[in-house]
């Protein structure tokens, strides 16, 4: 068996963290040709020491000069690239099959949109990049053949009840909706809970996943959900009409497909990122992944609920946005980073995270999207109405762009 070389950018991250888990259980299928991520060069050592690949990259360049010290220090023969151009640059190397795109926010987009033009295997846990730059990715895959498979759970739950054919064309297959569940987040059914004094730890208080914590503020808000529905209609090329949302608390069933005679086929498993990693990673063989089967004798019941849309807006401002122009989820995904780091650092209230992100919907600029350049200028745009309208210091302005990401 010929191993796949992994190139996994968002290393130190949580879906980083579960990525080398299924690949140190397979030595025989796959090797690791670079870990990237963000500043954490302590971090990244560990990984290097444990995993020796043959690069490694950090944002950071005064990080990644430490990473090089410290590798020499222990004699690996590890390279270290830093910067936009350094992630780039492992994002394509040659000698990689498979990129793994798990870095959080906008900031990922550049170099995973890169691996997309070299035609590499990209499995995408980066929902963002596919929420700014949808059309962008779509024609470079096309082009460069690339392909690109979703780990985000619903995506891969999706794609395991789609046929193995399935061509971004849902009337061609039978396929009549497409419904992404959603756990609802720590407030679901908590009417008593006041979004102007919600912490940032209650916010990441996540029921059932465990997950970093811009992706579980979003999980509160259920932005999240909201970006998945851009996510599924550049993924499986449908319209916004035929993805829906269903509030499923228990995160066992990660998706369904309907078709038009009628069945629906659904995609389960206890909720732990290992399983769809591992699908990606070795589709269309399946591996091992470390996951606990599911105990039918204790699956009591699976509910199914509606998503209250009044207290969680943020769900409709998606479905708005994906119905304007191309600039609108660009804007709205910037606003909500700029307002999730807000939040978690303190700057501003849970409550103002749907209110930011709809302030800039209707106050941005509609622009045409035609290149990588016009996405991070729409980008940039957004989130400096974003920090406007949170009345940011600023510092703290300057502090929310992508390529100043607060994360380790
Ligand atoms: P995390 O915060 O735990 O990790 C983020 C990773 O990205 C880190 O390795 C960090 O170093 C790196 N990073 C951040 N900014 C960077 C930059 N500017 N340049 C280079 N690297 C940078 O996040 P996570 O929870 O692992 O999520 C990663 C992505 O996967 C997000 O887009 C998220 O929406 C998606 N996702 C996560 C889960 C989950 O279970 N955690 C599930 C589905 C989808
Ligand atoms: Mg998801």
């Amino acid at each position: 068996m010929t191993r796949r070389a992994i190139t996994l950018l968002g290393a130190t991250g949580s879906v980083g963290a579960s990525t080398l888990d299924v690949i140190a259980r397979h030595p025989d299928r796959f090797t690791v040709a670079a870990l990237a991520a963000y500043r954490s060069d302590a971090k990244l050592l560990e990984l290097c020491l444990r995993f020796r690949p043959p690069v490694a990259a950090l944002q950071d360049v005064s990080a990644a000069h430490a990473l090089q010290r410290a590798l020499a220090a222990e004699c690996l023969p590890t390279r270290v690239v830093a910067g936009d151009d350094g992630l780039t640059e492992v994002a394509t190397l040659p000698e990689a099959d498979c990129v793994l795109a798990a870095i959080v926010g906008a900031a990922g987009l550049p170099a995973t949109l890169a691996a997309a033009r070299a035609g590499k295997r990209i499995l995408l846990a980066n929902k963002e990049a596919l929420v700014i730059g949808g059309a962008l990715f779509m024609a470079a895959a096309a082009e460069s053949g690339a392909t690109l498979l979703p780990i985000d759970s619903e995506h891969n739950a999706v794609i395991q009840c789609l046929p193995a054919s399935y061509a971004r064309n849902p009337a061609h297959h039978g396929v009549r909706r497409i419904v992404l569940t959603a756990s609802g987040g720590p407030f679901h059914g908590r009417p008593d809970v006041d979004f102007d004094h919600v912490t940032p730890d209650e916010a990441c208080a996540h029921p059932t996943w465990s997950m970093g914590r811009k992706i579980s503020v979003d999980s509160a808000t259920m932005m999240n959900k909201g970006l998945e529905v851009i996510e599924a209609r550049w993924l499986f090329g449908t319209d916004a009409s035929c993805i829906d949302i269903v509030v499923h608390r228990q995160s066992v069933v990660h998706s369904l497909v309907e078709y038009v005679d009628g069945s629906v086929l659904a995609q389960m498993s206890n909720p732990d990122m290992r399983t769809p990693i591992a699908q990606a990673l070795a589709a269309p063989e399946r591996i091992e992944a470390g996951v606990t089967p599911l105990d039918y004798a204790r699956l009591a019941a699976l509910t199914f609920e509606p998503v209250d849309r009044r207290r969680f807006p943020c769900v409709d401002l998606a479905y708005a946005a994906l119905a304007a122009d191309a600039a609108a989820p660009v804007a709205l995904n910037a606003a909500n980073e700029v307002a999730v780091a807000a939040f978690l650092r303190g700057d501003a209230r849970f409550s103002d995270i749907a209110r930011a992100c709809s302030a800039v919907l209707e106050r941005r600029d509609v622009a045409p999207i035609v290149t990588l350049d016009d996405a991070l200028a729409a980008d940039a745009d957004a989130r400096a109405l974003a920090a406007a309208a949170l009345r940011l210091p600023r510092s703290r302005a300057a502090a929310v762009a992508p390529r100043h990401s607060t994360h380790a």
